[in-house]
């Protein structure tokens, strides 16, 4: 991609309202724009992160069984009647009517829905288990939808769902899930913490969040020392050790509902073995996948911008080109064969403006070429700042080291 096509260019100021860090850099960066409180549009640059961010998550989940669908957004009044959740949960549901007075609710979750599909599509237990996941936005009436893109009234998740045929089933898979989220946050480059919490609106059993430690999250955790096993305050309140008190994010959360709160209520039934007809044993996984963006740039970030982990960077490579720019051309010509993603600032700026941008926008390798630079190239990594010549064939190899 050539920075003079980029839509849009990287701003001088963050918004003057902005507080969070992910706020002000994925603004500047020209990552996201705001178009009124908790609703972002992801521009280019920050659907190229997110793009990074769902492809892990998709490949974890597709390894756990996890199949991809995509479920609507606006649901009938009477299937969120089903389970009480019109009124209980109302104050966080958009409700509305169209013009023929017919009620709907815009997406918040999706329990009630895959409920209704498993009710429809499953008669026996050879028709379970059931593990089916979609990428979609949410929506949620958030009272203060503060910190950046940290909290949303419309945001995009990750949520998969999974039907048993027992709770030993259930039980076994949830801790599938609980290890394929590690490895998400891993891949992500995320130090995170497992924290027992109780479950809102979604159960009244205890559900799992993942936490990633920084000062911009809303929610405290409690830290069995030494370790990365945390509780929210609620569980905290009944423990006796000491536990270190941090503030965290909330990247994921999984709920194991078992057969009462979803199957019995919308009569979620199978037929066993034994021709016993029984109740399905649910349960649901959520991912915050733009959080987790914002989440990213809070924990990886210094004085001048933000600095991606390889694995959701937009770009791999930001080229820089002073002056020559025949060599610049070649070197971006060269990348893009070898299959490597970068950004190249071919633009007529000037040599600090370009420098400064590329510290903003955060991509793990600079690559400067100029008069000065001769043949060779500046490698310089975003992460330790250190800087050497080298040659393009040295590039390649380091960023794609088995070619
Ligand atoms: P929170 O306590 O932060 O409100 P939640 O418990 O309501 O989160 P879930 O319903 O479990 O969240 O949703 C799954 C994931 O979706 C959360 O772990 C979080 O990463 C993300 N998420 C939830 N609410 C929002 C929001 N308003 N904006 C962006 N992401 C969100
Ligand atoms: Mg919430």
């Amino acid at each position: 991609m050539r920075y003079s096509q980029l839509f849009p260019k990287s701003l001088r100021e963050a918004p003057k309202e902005a507080v969070a860090v992910n706020h002000k850099l994925l603004v500047r960066g020209g990552f996201m724009d705001q178009l009124m409180a908790g609703s972002w549009t992801l521009l280019p640059l920050g659907w190229r992160v997110v793009t990074k961010i769902t492809q892990i998550i998709r490949e974890e989940m597709n390894a756990i069984g996890g199949q991809e669908m995509l479920m609507p957004l606006m649901h009938p009044k009477e299937i969120w009647n089903e389970t009480g959740r019109w009124e209980e949960a109302a104050t966080v549901m958009y409700q509305l009517k169209d013009s023929r007075d017919k009620e709907f609710a815009l997406s918040f979750t999706h329990e009630e829905i895959v409920m209704d599909l498993l009710r429809k599509h499953i008669s026996s237990y050879k028709d379970l288990p059931v593990a089916v996941y979609h990428f979609s936005t949410k929506f949620r009436n958030e009272a203060r939808p503060t910190g950046g893109i940290l909290r949303g009234r419309e945001f995009l998740m990750k949520d998969l769902y999974s039907a048993h045929a027992s709770a030993q089933d259930l039980a076994q898979f949830y801790e599938q899930v609980s290890e394929a989220y590690l490895k998400i946050f891993k891949r992500i480059g995320f130090d995170v913490y497992v924290t027992e919490a109780a479950g809102g609106v979604f159960t009244k059993g205890r559900t799992r969040e993942f936490q990633v430690l920084a000062e911009a999250g809303e929610d405290t955790i409690f830290i069995k020392p030494g370790t990365h096993e945390a509780c929210n305050r609620e569980v905290f309140e009944g423990k006796e050790a000491e536990y270190e008190k941090k503030r965290a994010i909330e990247v994921g959360n999984i709920f194991p509902f078992g057969d009462k709160k979803y199957a019995e209520k919308m009569g979620g039934f199978f037929t066993d073995k034994d021709g016993q007809k029984k109740l399905v044993h649910f349960a649901s996984y959520g991912i915050g996948v733009t959080r987790v963006m914002g989440a990213v740039v809070e924990v990886f970030h210094d004085d001048k911008g933000i600095v991606w982990p390889e694995s959701v960077a937009p770009f791999r490579v930001h080229l820089v080109n002073l002056q020559n720019y025949e060599l610049g051309f070649k070197i971006y010509e060269d990348l893009k064969k070898e299959g490597i993603e970068v950004l190249w600032d071919d633009t007529d700026r000037g040599a600090g403006e370009k420098l400064t941008d590329a510290d903003l926008i955060g991509i793990p390798v600079r690559l400067v070429v100029s008069g000065r630079t001769g043949e060779k190239i500046e490698w310089k990594g975003r992460s330790d700042g250190k800087t050497e010549l080298v040659e393009l064939e040295e590039v390649v190899k380091r960023i794609i080291p088995n070619s």
